[in-house]
């Protein structure tokens, strides 16, 4: 489906991926309606690579990934890791795949149970799914923290004698303990100090390039998934926006709402910056609960089409490997030749202002 001229192979292969929670009411709990988290969400991550996934806190990025692990149960769709399907498979079918996908959560201090040393920590997974012997496991958990440049004499200690960037790194080595191939990053620098943040964004790569590891980085941090992804996939409102290279997504969004969250980065050549023209989204994010009918950034987008708020745009391939659900890329539009609709060309929407 997507990007069929690249050699790679698929490693990851979501389809019309659906995660709805149910709202109940009253004193039967009767179910009322859903908030629909992630709704009809399809991409490919291609074995090695780092796919970026990027949106406002809310958007859903977390729940995505949390799905495609099946930490939660999906409401439909397709999850293939590794060639098996894996949405609606039972619990032994999906304990026999963990080894191969692992998750680093955002925040370690509360990841990590602080009555384990970091020994049983890291050792936890391989007392699960190996029949190691006390030595080779002791072992294992040793050139794990060597991995991950912890310091092996501190074994017995606890999560709290270690400061944010050391406790990822514990997190790190308990995701790499069983030779994973896929590794899901729900936003895994968010709750470190900035000092702290490149250390383990660099040691992400270097463990990637040393092991092999595919990477889902979720973040809303768009200059660090500018520099760790090969390809970046926006979400809104449970939805993907746009998906593409990094560099073109970067240098020519074409979705308007990645438009507006690359207006916010700041640039870091001087000249480039003084010509930055920041777009100002007014209005909240929609209720999930409650999204808006056809396109689901209609009440909020600066370019928004009369068919807009009627018509759920497709997520269709615009150019080969790049894909955008928005009217103004739709094949009419391509077609009668007007990638920007009229209202887009006007510098007098006042959804529009100056870089700040
Ligand atoms: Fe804006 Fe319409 Fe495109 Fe949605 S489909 S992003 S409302 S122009």
């Amino acid at each position: 489906m997507f990007d069929t001229a690249a050699p790679r192979k698929r490693l990851v292969e979501v389809r019309n991926l659906k995660m709805y929670f149910p709202i109940t009411s009253g004193i039967f709990r009767r179910k009322v309606g859903d908030v629909k988290a992630v709704d009809n969400v399809s991409f490919d991550i291609y074995e090695g690579e780092t796919l970026g996934l990027v949106g406002e806190s809310g958007c859903g990025k977390s729940t995505c990934g949390r799905a495609i692990l099946r930490l939660y149960e999906p409401t439909s769709g397709s999850i293939k890791v590794d060639g098996r399907e894996i949405a609606q498979a039972g619990f032994d079918s999906i304990r026999a795949m963990r080894p191969t996908m692992q998750m680093v959560f955002q925040d370690p201090q509360a990841s990590l149970n602080p009555r384990m040393t970091v020994a049983a920590i890291i050792g936890e997974p391989l007392d699960e799914h190996t029949k190691l012997s006390k030595a080779e496991k002791l072992g294992r958990i040793y050139d794990l923290m060597d991995a991950v440049g912890l310091n092996r004499n501190f074994a017995n200690r606890y999560p709290h004698e270690f400061s944010g960037g050391q406790r990822q790194r514990i997190g790190i080595a308990r995701a790499l303990a069983l030779h994973p191939k896929f590794i899901v990053c729900d936003e895994p620098i968010a709750a470190l100090d900035v000092s702290i943040q490149a250390q383990v964004v660099n040691l992400l790569e270097e463990l990637q390039d040393r092991l092999g590891l595919t990477y889902l980085f979720i973040s809303h941090d768009l200059s660090m998934v500018r520099h760790i992804a090969d390809r970046v996939a926006v979400m809104y409102l449970g939805q993907i926006a746009e998906l593409a290279k990094r560099d073109e997504l970067y240098t020519k969004p074409l979705h308007p709402y990645t438009q507006a969250l690359l207006s916010a980065v700041p640039e870091p050549d001087p000249q480039h910056e003084a010509t930055r023209r920041r777009i100002i989204l007014k209005g909240d994010v929609p209720s999930p609960a409650n999204p808006p009918l056809g396109c689901n950034f209609c009440t909020r987008c600066p370019k928004v089409m009369p068919v807009c708020r009627e018509v759920e745009p497709e997520f269709r391939e615009v150019e080969p490997g790049r894909f955008v659900a928005c009217h103004l890329h739709s094949e009419q539009q391509e077609t009668a030749g007007q990638t920007e609709a009229p209202e887009a060309k006007s510098t007098k929407d006042p959804r529009i202002q100056q870089g700040e």
